[in-house]
């Protein structure tokens, strides 16, 4: 599919001032680990996979893929990763995937606080139609 044309995580210059709360802390602890990791062939495996799959839930999926129509191609890829990481069997690639997803929206200059908010928003949303 063509929109993995921006899995690709990019390094980004922001802020890096931490959250407020200890999950908030931990979200930006996550980010930025997954930046600073962000070579495309350490990406693993089975987190990549899940990654794609995200892609083609969003694209199929009857109640999401048209709640989703017409969002940007960044929020796709964050979507994707947020799916993909609900999907993972294992911790730490749902972890991996997770971070992509928070590190994407704090580019956009998003705070660690709003971002795990709107993480976590996504992901009731996504189990409640999934
Ligand atoms: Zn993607």
């Amino acid at each position: 599919m063509s929109s993995t044309a921006t899995c690709t995580a990019r390094p980004a210059a922001r802020s890096t001032a931490g959250g407020s709360t200890a999950e908030e802390d931990l979200l930006t602890v996550y980010a930025e680990a997954f930046e600073r990791d962000a070579d495309p062939e350490d990406f693993p495996l089975e987190a990549m996979i899940a990654h794609e799959y995200g892609h083609q839930i969003l694209a199929r999926h009857p109640r999401i893929a048209t709640r989703v129509a017409g969002v940007s191609e960044a929020s796709e890829e964050i979507l994707a990763s947020l799916l993909g990481a609900m999907l993972c069997s294992e911790d730490a690639d749902r972890v991996t995937l997770f971070a992509k997803a928070a590190a994407e929206l704090l580019d956009r200059g998003q705070s660690a606080a709003a971002a795990n908010r709107q993480l976590q928003e996504l992901w009731e949303l996504f189990e409640a139609l999934l």
